[in-house]
């Protein structure tokens, strides 16, 4: 309470009531069993799941969670076996080849090999935007808190929800392959896809104290293909992956990957043409996201060659553990740093 008023004054809205549908989900840390098809959650009883898949033997389940999506109820189980060894990770002496992947829009990643893998741009295309309208127009023209209304509303939803599940699918394909490859390390730009989505800054003309155009209604388009493609997505699967598979992931700062030259180190904006790369120093000639794939590999190379695992580690490089332990938090609730920031 004290902190949103605070933050009233300070001019960031007056606090709203929390809603109902702010809270889609909830865990249970103990109690929980299951047999076959049916699932027992304290309080509620046993009740039918589809079991999608089975708890391999010598498994404890250790939590489940309850979620409410769009098209019914969904239970996820965390399941843990003491007996089952960390993943090792490779320490960077015993890197010996590493890919590098460029992030892009027109094709989802380009590989340092040459490979690129299509962007199927599930929110994005014409078909999805066309249907998304109608269905979005159904809604807006029903009368306002009728049933028909929600129905529709429901209807929305479970497209958006398609929508999600077919990027998620998808990702874990991509993720797979670029993990499957040949190679002891895979090295990602180190994007920092939150700044790049953020909105351009409002130009007021000084006299008139009118708002002039900043360019914002056409980033507005590439912020919608940036979240399509969601990138950050991509990294975690591909962390996750590689982890499981003993590679190193490692993240390498994006700067002039693009416009840096393979092979003279020319740094210039005017050796791309687009697609193209063009070396205005030495004429070189590559595919432009190709070139920044090769960039970011070279630039992964540095790291592990130039460092000493026992030494410090340089500042561009984020190694992985050995289990990616992310602080997930459910929407809705709030998570433990929000909770200890209150109390602090
Ligand atoms: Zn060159």
């Amino acid at each position: 309470m004290d902190v949103a008023y605070k933050n009233f004054f300070d001019g960031r809205g007056f606090p709203k009531f929390k809603n109902r549908s702010n809270f889609t989900s909830f865990t249970y840390v103990i109690g929980v069993k299951v047999q076959g098809n049916k699932i027992y959650l304290p309080k509620l009883g046993w009740m039918r799941f589809f079991n999608s898949r089975p708890i391999p033997d010598g498994f404890k389940i250790k939590a489940a969670t309850i979620r409410k999506r769009q098209d019914g109820w969904y239970v996820s189980l965390r399941i843990e076996d003491r007996a089952v060894p960390d993943y090792i990770v490779k320490p960077f002496t015993e890197v010996n080849n590493i890919i590098g992947c460029d992030l892009g829009i027109t094709k989802l990643v380009h590989l340092s090999d040459g490979y690129q893998i299509e962007n199927p741009k599930f929110a994005t295309n014409k078909k999805t935007k066309v249907t998304l309208k109608i269905r979005q127009r159904r809604v807006n023209r029903k009368a306002k808190g009728s049933k028909n209304r929600k129905k529709a509303a429901t209807n929305v939803g479970k497209f958006h929800k398609k929508i999600a599940d077919k990027r998620d699918c998808y990702q874990w394909y991509v993720a797979n392959k670029i993990v499957s490859r040949n190679v002891d390390a895979i090295a990602i730009e180190d994007l920092n896809v939150s700044a790049m989505k953020r909105r351009c800054k409002p130009k007021v003309d000084e006299e008139s104290g009118r708002f002039l155009k900043n360019g914002q209604s056409r980033k507005k388009g590439l912020n919608r293909s940036i979240f399509d493609a969601s990138w950050g997505e991509l990294v975690l699967k591909i962390d996750y992956l590689a982890a499981k598979h003993g590679k190193v992931v490692l993240k390498v700062s994006p700067k002039y990957t693009s416009q840096k030259c393979q092979n003279c180190g020319h740094v210039d904006a005017s050796n791309r043409d687009g697609e193209k790369f063009i070396c205005t120093q030495c004429g070189h000639f590559d595919h432009a996201d190709i070139n920044a794939a090769k960039n970011i590999r070279d630039r992964a190379y540095s790291i592990v060659r130039v460092d000493c695992p026992e030494l410090k580690r340089p500042k561009q490089c984020k190694e992985l553990s050995a289990r990616p332990r992310g602080n997930r938090v459910e929407p809705g609730n709030p998570s433990n740093r929000d909770i200890k920031s209150v109390m602090s």
